[in-house]
């Protein structure tokens, strides 16, 4: 109390001005502190500063500069400052350099954190001070620093040109006082701009790349490939010059697709390039890393190709591991590439490597089709493709001429009925479809020729059908048979000749003990070669076209007289003869006396052909239309080679163990086309030592 009471009132009143101040000053900050709050749109952050620091401070006009994105330049921000006339949009494109700022300059007081007074004298001393003045038309201005951590990010400059007002001790201290709180909520201000920036480059990113996905699966030109890759790269990472360099990792050489902005002409590009090389393009060839690189000037391998370029980007492109080419961005400014320039100019070239792995296959494919096509067209074979729609997927030449089709008109796509319903292949296709199961048989075309037809089921395609013209063979066996008929027929009457008088011979017993032996060998050779000539005439018969005499059989009968047939030389070998046909199988449409000939011969092979105390089964299965008698021995076997052969007229497999067995090679050729005739099929599996499976597959009698 009684310090108060000894005050004085002045030194109340001073202390009062204090105080007083002391409120204007926390006031003023929060102003600013509470623009920092209130607005989060950069534009309107930066008019609304200019208000409070032109409430704040005082003064006539207020220039706000603010740092670029790339941290080289401050740059018009927002200003109430007015120039006459044009020159408004002058003051709107002030850039000032911050890049390595001579000492003394603006730049270089501003960056270290001190605030810069221009008054006419000073003006002519320091260049930068009188340039500034002489671009915003003032003589006398203060510019203060806005700095965040040290670092330069923007400047306040005010000035008192339309009043006339010098500038004030009082400005500087109001401006200084609030613009370390004017720096925060800039730094603020321009982070939200950046994120929300970034986030609308990321969407737009994000909506090219899909762009670049869809036309890019579209293009199957690598050229076209190439421009548009180019084109996104440029128009995305703000780059004023690019080229495309294919790259033969092979000879180590770039090759120069394509080059856009350059300012030197093309002849001198390729000058520059034989005399210095290619650069940091080259390098990127080499190492397969991209590369930014900031400043050109400071890297030994840069090769200028455009007055300008102060940075410049390199990505590779690659196919597996390899670099194809190289993709360059030039930019006038310096670090005039971030990192999201890179990133998304690294999945364009992702993408362009995929896109050229994807036109290189389809050329290739094309090429091989053509290849495919030519080779198709120019093969005898009839070769014809069918969907699972059943429609033709392709068909060669020799299927258009064997179906008497027109030559010149294109079938694919139409359906299978309206292009071979016509021919006998029809009937072929409709079994192999109703059956699933593939299918080889001897086929007339239209144009009356005789085709070998192999029609396969591939998932996924549809059907296969090859077919190969056996006519000339066909003729020449036809030829053959009947030379076979002709000649047998005659030596069948000398034989008979011949064998009346052996028996004569024997019934006069007119020889010796020792002759009566020659005469028996004689007889028994005699009766071999009436065997193989009845087999031959039987044969010749069959395959000119016998006529059966078809009823409805029950199979599993004349298996068990056949069996009883071959029962006697069967027991001489100790080989039992086993039927495991126990049930009633389905009747089949047979001639009895056929159908028992094939079976003797099958099972009488099956005896012939297998060592004592063996055995021959045989069994019985039925699968959709069709039943199955398999005749099975555990005998000698038929290797793989000969198994293609044994039912070819004459062929015996030639084995020491097959030394000893008699037979002509008829027997199974005989089968073979009996079988045939019975609109049947058979096939053998066998394996060398283990023994030999004959199958009979019979077509069953429809009731
Ligand atoms: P062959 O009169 O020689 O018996 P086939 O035409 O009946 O004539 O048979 C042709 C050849 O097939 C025979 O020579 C024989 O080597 C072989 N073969 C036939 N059936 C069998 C079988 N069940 N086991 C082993 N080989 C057989």
């Amino acid at each position: 109390m009684v310090a108060m009471e000894s005050r004085t009132i002045e030194q109340l009143n001073s202390e009062n001005i204090v105080l007083q101040e002391k409120v204007a000053e926390l006031s003023a900050i929060n102003k600013i502190a509470h623009i920092l709050g209130t607005s989060l749109e950069f534009e309107e952050f930066l008019d609304q500063f200019i208000v409070a620091i032109q409430d704040i401070v005082k003064c006539d006009h207020v220039l706000i500069l603010v740092q670029d994105d790339q941290e080289t330049i401050l740059q018009y921000g927002a200003s109430n400052f007015k120039l006459p006339g044009d020159q408004q949009s002058n003051l709107e494109g002030l850039r000032i350099g911050t890049f390595q700022p001579e000492p003394g300059s603006i730049v270089d007081t501003w960056s270290n954190g001190n605030s810069v007074w221009a008054k006419p004298q000073t003006n002519e001393d320091n260049l930068s001070i009188k340039w500034l003045s002489t671009y915003l038309k003032t003589d006398s201005f203060f510019g203060t620093p806005l700095r965040s951590e040290n670092n330069l990010i923007g400047a306040i400059i005010i000035d008192n040109s339309t009043s006339g007002k010098p500038i004030e001790k009082e400005h500087q201290y109001w401006l200084e006082t609030i613009s370390p709180s004017g720096a925060m909520a800039l730094q603020n201000a321009r982070l939200h701009h950046k994120t929300v920036r970034e986030l609308a480059d990321s969407m737009r990113e994000m909506y090219i790349l899909r762009q670049i996905d869809r036309e890019l699966s579209d293009t199957i030109n690598i050229n076209h490939v190439f421009e548009m890759t180019l084109d996104w790269a440029l128009r995305f990472s703000n780059a004023q010059s690019t080229s495309l360099a294919l790259f033969d990792q092979e000879s180590n050489t770039l090759h120069f697709l394509f080059e856009y902005g350059y300012d030197v002409p093309q002849e001198q590009l390729d000058i520059i390039r034989q005399e210095y090389g290619s650069g940091i393009t080259a390098r990127v060839a080499n190492s397969g890393y991209a590369e930014v690189v900031p400043d050109v000037s400071m890297d030994p391998d840069f090769v200028r190709m455009a007055t300008n370029t102060r940075s410049q980007m390199a990505v590779p492109v690659m196919r597996e591991d390899r670099v194809v080419a190289v993709i360059t961005l030039d930019s006038k400014k310096l670090n005039g590439f971030t990192d999201a320039h890179l990133d998304f100019v690294q999945k364009l070239a992702t993408r362009a490597g995929v896109a050229i792995d994807n036109a290189r296959l389809y050329e290739e494919a094309i090429r091989e089709r053509e290849k495919l096509s030519h080779i198709l067209n120019n093969t005898a074979d009839m070769v014809m493709v069918i969907g699972n729609d059943e429609r033709i997927i392709l068909i060669n030449q020799a299927a258009l001429n064997a179906m008497q089709l027109y030559t010149n008109q294109d079938y694919t796509r139409r359906l299978a009925s309206e292009t071979f319903e016509h021919t006998a292949l029809w009937a072929t296709f409709q079994r192999a479809k109703n059956s699933g199961e593939n299918i080889i048989e001897e086929v007339m075309m239209p144009n009356e020729r005789i085709f070998h037809a192999n029609l396969r089921r591939f998932e996924g395609i549809g059907w296969i059908v090859v077919m190969h013209d056996v006519t000339p063979y066909k003729e020449m066996d036809k030829l053959k048979g009947e030379l076979i008929a002709t000649v047998s027929h005659d030596l069948k009457q000398p034989l008979s000749v011949m064998n009346g008088y052996i028996e004569l011979m024997i019934m006069q017993q007119s020889v010796t003990q020792q002759g009566l032996n020659s005469v028996h060998m004689i007889r028994k050779a005699m009766q071999n070669m009436r065997q193989l000539i009845d087999d031959l005439l039987d044969l010749a018969k069959i395959e000119s076209g016998i006529k059966l005499n078809l009823e409805a059989v029950q199979i599993e009968q004349i298996i068990q007289d056949c069996i009883e047939q071959v029962k006697p030389a069967a027991q001489n070998k100790a080989i039992t003869v086993i039927n495991n046909i126990t049930e009633t199988l389905p009747a089949i449409m047979a001639d009895r006396s056929r159908m028992r000939q094939i079976l003797i011969n099958l099972i009488g092979n099956g005896v012939k052909y297998t060592g004592t105390e063996g055995w021959v089964k045989i069994g019985s299965e039925i699968k959709s239309n069709t039943l199955r008698i398999a005749i099975q021995d555990n005998g000698m076997g038929i290797s793989p080679e000969d198994q293609i052969h044994v039912f070819e007229r004459f062929y015996r497999v030639r084995r020491p163990e097959t030394d000893n067995i008699e037979g002509t090679g008829l027997g199974l050729a005989i089968v073979k086309s009996l079988v045939e005739a019975h609109g049947g099929q058979i096939t053998v599996e066998s394996k060398l030592g283990e023994g030999t499976t004959f199958y009979l597959a019979l077509p069953i009698a429809q009731s």
